[in-house]
Formats: C-alpha cells, sequence, structure tokens
C-alpha cells in the first residue's frame, strides 16, 4: 500500500456482497461444497458465510475476499493457522480446506480457489465450522471467562512468536502501531466532545507510546481477538478463534490492547479495571508483561479505543458501516477513554499492575512510618532519610533519581537486582511454591551443595527464613545436645532478634542483661589490647560462677557489630578448645561474613582453622530474598530429632532455594571470592592513601570487603570520635556513597558493599572520601 495513505486500502473498499444463492453457485463451484443454505455472518473487509446444507446442519464457513484484498496475504493467513496448530494444537483455530485436487498443503495458494465475477478475482476459503457461538456480551462474561480469554489470547501470540510472512509488515489501521494515522479520520467525528477525547489519547500517544514503540516486543500477532472474532461456549471460554484477517506485524501488546478495548467494555467504575487486571492475569498465567509493556498497558487500550472510534465514525460517514450501531458503539467505546482520562495515565497503569508511581514520599512518610511503624523500629538511616527505589549492582537509586554507590549493604551479595537470581525466583515462583512437606529436589540440591563447602562432618542442614532464625534454631540445637544453658559471646555482637538471641545481642541490649550470657572483648589490634584468651576465660568463668555451663559460643567470623576486628586463628582455635571443653559447642555464624565475604574461602570461619559444630547463614544467602540455613553434625542434629520435631513453613520452600542456588552459581561464575580479595585490598590500599592525610583515620584494618575505617579524635590517644565518624558517614552520603557506623562506640564506618563491589569502585569511594574529610577539616 501508499505509505502516505492512512490506511489499508481494504477498509477503504466495501466488502463484497453476494447474494445467498450466488455464494451457494460459488461454493460448488470452487470448493464442490453442495450447500443449500449461505447464512451471512457479517464481516468488515469480506464477505463470511455459514454453508449449510439441506437439513440445516453446518457444512463450511466460506469466505469471499474483497477483490482489493492480496492473495498473498490470504496465504500468510493460511500459513499462520497451519503455524498455530502445529505450536499448540489445542489453541480452536478454524482448519482451511485445501482446494480439492489442487496439490501439496504446503503451499499456502492450496488454500484458495477464484471466484471471478464482472472482471475482478474473489479467493473464496473454505474452512471447518467451530463449535461455539458468536457475539455475546462482553459485559455479561463471567471473571473466570476474562481470565480464560487472556490466557488464550497469550497462547495465540506465543504460537505465533516463531512465524513469519513478508505480508506481515503492513500497515494496518488497527494495529495500535498506526495510531498517529488515524488523526485525519477525526473530522469524521461528529461530537465535539467524543474528538476531543480521542485527540487527547492520540496526543498522549505522540508523546509517550510512540517513542518507546521501538523497545516493545514485536512479533507477529493476530491482532483482534475480540469478542466478534471469537466464538465461545456456554462458560463464556474460546472455542474457536476464527479470524486472522487483521494480523500484523507488530508490538505484541497490540493483542493486550485489543482484548482491553473489546472485554472491559461496557463496565463502570473500578470494575472496568478489575476486568481489565482478569484479563491481564491471565495473559501473563503464560506471557509475563515486561514492565515498559505494562507501564503502557493503559495508554495503549485507549489508543486502541481512540482508533475504534476514529475507523468505525470515518467508516459510517462513508456508508460503509450502520450509522446508528456505530454511533452506540462508539459512545461505549467513549467510556472507556473517559474513564482512563479522568483517571490520569500513571494512575490507570497503577491500576493495571504497573507498581506504584515513584513519587516522592518526603517528609509525609517518614511521619506516616513513626505513626505506624512505631518507635521499637530501627531509625532511618542519614539525618535526611533516603526513599530508594530501584538498585543494580553496588549502585542504588532514590526517588530524587539521585545515584549512590552502595559501600554498605551485604545482603545483595552478588549485586543488586542479579538477573541469575531475579529470574530464578521469578521462574520457581510462576511454576510451584509449597514446603518441605513434598519432595523437591532443588531444596536437596542446595543442602548437598552446602555440605559441600564445609569441612567433613557438618553434614546435615536445616532451611530456615532469617539470620535470626538460623542463629534460634542452632541455640535450640545446642541446648539440647549439650544439656547447658549458658552462651558467650564478643561485647557488642549482634546476633538476632528473636527471645533466645536477643539476649546473644548486647549491641541491642538497653538496660537488661541477661543472667545465662557472658560477654567477652575480643583482641583490638590497633590498640595492642586483649589479646590474649583472658577476657574469654573469664566470661566462662563468671558464668561458672553462677553455676552456669555453655551450651554456646557464637562468634561473627568478620566481627561486624565490634568493629570488624581481626582475630588471629591460634586465638580463635584456643577460644574453641576452651568452648569445648566447658561443655558448650562453637557457633560460627556467617550471616555476615559469609558466602565470599572474606575473599579467601566462602565461610569466614575458614580462616581460623576450626571446624564449628554448628555453622549459621543469612542475609546474603538469597541475595535479598529471605532464606538462612543451619548446617551441623548429625548427632547433634539426631539428639534434636529425639526431642522435637522440626518443620519451617517457608523454611526450604521452592523459591527460596531457587534463589540460594542461583547465589551458588553466580558466586562460582563470577569467580566472586576472587574478585572481593583483590576489590577488598585494593580499597584498603586506597583509604590508607587518604589516611596519610587525614589523621582522623587512625586505622584501617578488615578483610575481604569487611572493611573497618577507624575513627579517632586523636592519632596519638586513639580516642575514638564517633561525632566525626558520624559527619563523615553523612558527608559521603551527601556525596553519594553510603557506608554505616560500627563497634561499641559506633567511631568505625562500616564499609561493606554487595560483591558485586568491584576496582572500579575503589577510586569513587576513596575521591568521596577525600573530599569529605578535606571539607569537614577546612
Ligand atoms: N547474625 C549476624 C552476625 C547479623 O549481622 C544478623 C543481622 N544483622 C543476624 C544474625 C540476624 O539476621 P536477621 O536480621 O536475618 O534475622
Amino acid at each position: 500500500m501508499n505509505d502516505s495513505a492512512p490506511f489499508d486500502v481494504v477498509l477503504e473498499v466495501a466488502p463484497p456482497r453476494f447474494s445467498p444463492d450466488e455464494v451457494v453457485a460459488a461454493a460448488r463451484g470452487t470448493f464442490g461444497v453442495e450447500a443449500t443454505h449461505a447464512d451471512d455472518l457479517g464481516s468488515e473487509r469480506d464477505q463470511t458465510f455459514l454453508l449449510r446444507g439441506d437439513d440445516g446442519s453446518p457444512l463450511a464457513v466460506m469466505k469471499l475476499s474483497n477483490p482489493a484484498e492480496d492473495p498473498a496475504t490470504l496465504d500468510m493467513e493460511a500459513l499462520a493457522v497451519l503455524h498455530v496448530q502445529s505450536v499448540d494444537p489445542a489453541l480452536p483455530v478454524a482448519t482451511p480446506w485445501p482446494v480439492p485436487g489442487a496439490g501439496s498443503t504446503d503451499d499456502p495458494a492450496t488454500y484458495r480457489a477464484p471466484f471471478e465475477v464482472g472482471g475482478l478475482t474473489h479467493w473464496v476459503r473454505m474452512y471447518d465450522v467451530l463449535p461455539g457461538r458468536q457475539r455475546a456480551e462482553a459485559a455479561t462474561l463471567s471473571d473466570a471467562a476474562l481470565a480464560a480469554w487472556g490466557e488464550t489470547t497469550a497462547r495465540l501470540g506465543r504460537a505465533l512468536r516463531g512465524f513469519f510472512h513478508a505480508k506481515a509488515q503492513r500497515t494496518m489501521l488497527w494495529d495500535v502501531q498506526h495510531a498517529p494515522r488515524a488523526r485525519p479520520l477525526l473530522g469524521d467525528i461528529g461530537d465535539t466532545t467524543m474528538r476531543k477525547a480521542v485527540e487527547r489519547v492520540l496526543d498522549r500517544f505522540d508523546d509517550v507510546v510512540a517513542p518507546a514503540w521501538p523497545s516493545l516486543r514485536a512479533q507477529v500477532v493476530h491482532g483482534d481477538l475480540t469478542i466478534e472474532n471469537a466464538l465461545i461456549d456456554d462458560d463464556g471460554a474460546i472455542v474457536g478463534i476464527v479470524d486472522f484477517g487483521d494480523m500484523s506485524h507488530s508490538a505484541l501488546m497490540i493483542d493486550v490492547a485489543s482484548i482491553l478495548d473489546s472485554l472491559a467494555l461496557d463496565r463502570h467504575g473500578d470494575e472496568r479495571f478489575r476486568a481489565a487486571r482478569l484479563l491481564l492475569d491471565g495473559y501473563q498465567r503464560v506471557t509475563p508483561l515486561e514492565p515498559l509493556e505494562l507501564e503502557l498497558a493503559g495508554e495503549l487500550w485507549a489508543a486502541r479505543a481512540a482508533v475504534t472510534i476514529a475507523i468505525s465514525s470515518w467508516r459510517s460517514a462513508r456508508g460503509l458501516e450502520d450509522a446508528a450501531f456505530a454511533e452506540r458503539y462508539n459512545r461505549s467505546v467513549l467510556d472507556t477513554i473517559d474513564a482512563i482520562l479522568t483517571l490520569g495515565w500513571d494512575e490507570t497503569a497503577r491500576r493495571l499492575g504497573a507498581g506504584a508511581p515513584q513519587t516522592l514520599g518526603g517528609a509525609g512518610l517518614v511521619a506516616r512510618r513513626d505513626r505506624v511503624l512505631g518507635p521499637a523500629l530501627e531509625p532511618l538511616s542519614y539525618e535526611h532519610p533516603i526513599e530508594m527505589v530501584s538498585a543494580r549492582g553496588v549502585w542504588m537509586t532514590d526517588a530524587r533519581g539521585k545515584t549512590y554507590l552502595d559501600a554498605y549493604n551485604n545482603v545483595p551479595c552478588v549485586g543488586h537486582a542479579h538477573p541469575r537470581v531475579n529470574e530464578a525466583i521469578a521462574r520457581q515462583t510462576r511454576r510451584l511454591n509449597t514446603n518441605m512437606r513434598y519432595l523437591h529436589g532443588a531444596a536437596i540440591e542446595l543442602a548437598e551443595r552446602l555440605v559441600e563447602t564445609c569441612p567433613d562432618g557438618l553434614d546435615t542442614v536445616l532451611l530456615v527464613n532469617s539470620g535470626s532464625e538460623a542463629n534460634d534454631l542452632a541455640w535450640r540445637l545446642a541446648t539440647t545436645f549439650t544439656g547447658n544453658r549458658g552462651a558467650l559471646c564478643t561485647d557488642y555482637a549482634y546476633h538476632g532478634i528473636t527471645d533466645a538471641i536477643a539476649p546473644l545481642s548486647p549491641e541491642t541490649w538497653a538496660v537488661r542483661r541477661p543472667d545465662h550470657v557472658e560477654t567477652w572483648t575480643p583482641p583490638d589490634s590497633y590498640r595492642g589490647l586483649h589479646l590474649d584468651a583472658a577476657s574469654f576465660a573469664a566470661a566462662i568463668g563468671r558464668l561458672a560462677e553462677r553455676g552456669i555451663a555453655p551450651a554456646v559460643s557464637m562468634l561473627d567470623g568478620v566481627l561486624t557489630s565490634d568493629g570488624f576486628l581481626e582475630p588471629e586463628p591460634v586465638f580463635i582455635q584456643e577460644l574453641v578448645g576452651r568452648t569445648h571443653a566447658a561443655g558448650g559447642l562453637w557457633i560460627a555464624d556467617e550471616v555476615q561474613g559469609g558466602h565470599g565475604r572474606t575473599g579467601e574461602a566462602m565461610w569466614s570461619f575458614q580462616r581460623f582453622g576450626i571446624v564449628p559444630d554448628v555453622v549459621t547463614l543469612g542475609k546474603p544467602m538469597g541475595n535479598g530474598h529471605p532464606v538462612a540455613a543451619v548446617i551441623t553434625r548429625r548427632e547433634i542434629a539426631q539428639r534434636f530429632a529425639d526431642e522435637t520435631v522440626f518443620f519451617s513453613t517457608f523454611g526450604g520452600n521452592p523459591v527460596s532455594v531457587a534463589a540460594a542456588l542461583a547465589v551458588l552459581d553466580v558466586l562460582d561464575d563470577e569467580r566472586v571470592i576472587e574478585r572481593t580479595r583483590v576489590a577488598g585490598e585494593a580499597l584498603r590500599t586506597a583509604v590508607s592513601a587518604v589516611a596519610t592525610r587525614h589523621p582522623c583515620i587512625g586505622d584501617v584494618r578488615g578483610v575481604g570487603l569487611a572493611i573497618g575505617i577507624e575513627i579517632v579524635g586523636d592519632r596519638e590517644t586513639k580516642r575514638p570520635d564517633r561525632a566525626i565518624a558520624g559527619a563523615i558517614k553523612e558527608g559521603l552520603r551527601e556525596r553519594g556513597v553510603l557506608v554505616g557506623s560500627t563497634g561499641a562506640e559506633a567511631n568505625t564506618l562500616k564499609v561493606r558493599p554487595p560483591l558485586a563491589f568491584t576496582t572500579a569502585e575503589v577510586p569513587v569511594f576513596a575521591d568521596a572520601l577525600e573530599t569529605t574529610l578535606s571539607a569537614l577539616e577546612a
């Protein structure tokens, strides 16, 4: 067709107008069908009849093409139907008949026969009769029918995905892609309000949809699975897809736009959007939409409605359509447009499931947080709290669009939004999520792979949901196994929130000092203090004085909350020996130090050359998805099993397990441990260089990407300076770098980025630190 013409010529030409008798003759002459009745089924481009025999029984559906129709286009239709049947044989598409004696059925021309009248050729095609009825009222469809309709539409799109034909590259005005070409038709919309509404939709299309169009998934699509083009059963489910005449190569979303336009019609208020959501749910059962597709769903829906009004006004002005019918129908379609315009584009997108618009919550959000979440929740970080909206790798973006280098969050260990983990979660959540009462190989594989990473003897895994739960379970295992009830941890440890574990989290103690817990002071090599095991021995002694023996000694292998201290292996070995001698178990809490953070090994306990009795995992295990684990010896698990039974509803669910397995895979594939070692060394070196110019940096320490930068008021006395540390943290935040503070005096900068942090980010960090310190000193 001529590219400057508004649309496909076939729409400009009236459909053929053969009488039933002529049709019966044509059926006999072309396909040898002996019909006695031909019922006109109505069509926009061609003429379609139900052929019936003497007794009224249906024989075939016959199509007589518009003389303007290119036969190659009809061939595309035949090939598409055959393709769909081969990909998804259960889709109820009408099978075309080969012309009797016409030869190879691979040749699409086999499926059409010429019918010449007055020098014009009409192509005759014959199809199987499908069951079902046509022309239902969309508003009467049940919820189940809407969802099924969405699902069938998606299946049809999927079945056409691998299909192509040169004729698919055509300009169909119904194809929302070409909505702007409807502008010349708007003069035929008599009602000004209606015309203005259509114009607003087309303006929006120009502004928002057209620029994004090339990014939308495209393929050959049916494009028109509307209520007119499907046969339905008594439940409203599609049992026949009858018209492939609007096919073109376009965005997949035009299928969605056409069903929204057709099927959510004549519903009012939120009912219209509820119907739309049910259609989308059904569609996404088969084909999940991409974020951009969902974001534009409202615009595409409205554009399809606008095009519908434009075309039918134009056609009825030319006598090609019944004007009264067109007017009535267009009023309903206008209601859709009005509903969308009234709601606004953002709210429409939200109602269609495109997620909340990323608006600034600001001070109002802080007040709402305080009001509803209360004072027990930890306060927000930073003087000016950040509303984060997205993140990728080591970069986070806030609602204002400012990006931050994340040098703080250890949970997304292989990087924020890692595609492997995202997809593993999404795929599994679509397939199945259930619990450990059913067999599933993935949880078993995860447990096996975790055991493989551990020293011999640590052979049994229990799956839970958080670090706190893992430590809680470790506590129960230990108290059951040892029969003791005491616990040892460092002075400023944090191990979790449960009733059993909060007592082992002195970082969070306000006043209450639990009777059964004693703390010890870890070695501070910067100040040369507590380098021997005396503090630990004294803690055991204090417990003993109260007649308490330790069940556990719990240690975070990178001593995060104590300020990233670095005890020597022999020191820790001695502590393990003393714990065992006192009757307790050694619990390696790997919630912080695990999953490669040390840049040396998978688990931080490995650097001490010890074999713990229990290992607990959390935070990084699912890269942000809640999943945690306990790994122990069989005899310890057995003693527990003798007394109780362990089951956690979510623990080991297939979705969490999929996340955890993906994390293990990425750790291997990206050689994360080695990358962490190199990045960690480079970062410490760079920060040490900054320290030569800024005396407030007293010490730079840590292992891998668990780094502490201790801030002091005076390098001679090494006096901790919490205020300067806080100011540096705020200054870095202003300069787009996120760190925390840690240690009993909160004077150590906590630098603990996702392990996606590489040497590339080192200068960004070092420069921000340098300028922050210079600014503070000025
Ligand atoms: N152990 C350590 C060492 C931790 O740092 C934390 C959390 N900060 C926990 C346990 C508790 O983990 P969760 O918050 O997942 O319960």
